[in-house]
């Protein structure tokens, strides 16, 4: 499969940039996070849920097409996960992935993470919390491809805006929860 960079189409008569079927959106992450540096602290833990969820969800369609290109190899769906994400602007991910059960986790680095960057950028200064909920969304989708039928658990555990100094690289975690299921029973 093409690098994401090389299959974006730039459609300016219509003013679109897409991926095959899915439209892309250029923002400077300084004015997405600009919306919850103006937001109070119920307000923002909201909004990080709902974000997190819907990249969970919306941002997951992207993730199971690329799964379905690389044939479901794990460490191919992490690379080409990766790659996608550089492409995107979403920061340097590197993964680690511990498969030993009943151990198994997989953890994840970005350096240089837009929302964090774009909650600095914003006068958002330090977080009581951490703020990259798309990446935690995206982390959860990608875990329930490489655990089907096992609900995941995902967190972000140290955002690099969330300390002080605030630090380049944000670390984050997901684990699957609960036994496999049998196939049979493993949700659609
Ligand atoms: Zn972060």
């Amino acid at each position: 499969m093409a690098a994401l960079r090389e299959r974006l189409s730039w459609e300016t008569a219509e003013g679109a940039v897409a991926d095959g079927p899915r439209r892309y959106l250029l923002m400077r992450p300084d004015v997405l996070m600009g919306a919850l540096v103006r937001l109070d602290e119920a307000a923002r833990r909201s909004w990080l849920g709902a974000v997190a969820e819907s990249a969970r969800v919306q941002g997951g369609e992207s993730l199971a097409a690329y799964a379905a290109t690389v044939g479901h190899d794990s460490a191919r769906l992490l690379e080409a996960t990766a790659s996608a994400a550089a492409d995107l602007g979403w920061g340097r991910w590197v993964f680690t992935h511990a498969q030993q059960a009943p151990d198994e986790v997989l953890q994840l680095e970005v350096h240089g993470s837009p929302f964090a960057a774009g909650w600095l950028a914003a006068g958002g200064g330090t977080s009581a919390q951490p703020v990259c909920a798309p990446v935690c969304g995206m982390l959860a989708a990608l875990a329930s491809l490489l655990w089907p039928g096992r609900p995941v658990q995902v967190r972000e555990q140290r955002c690099g805006v969330a300390g002080q100094p605030p630090a380049a690289t944000c670390a984050f975690e997901a684990r699957p929860q609960g036994p496999l299921q049998p196939p049979g029973q493993r949700r659609p």
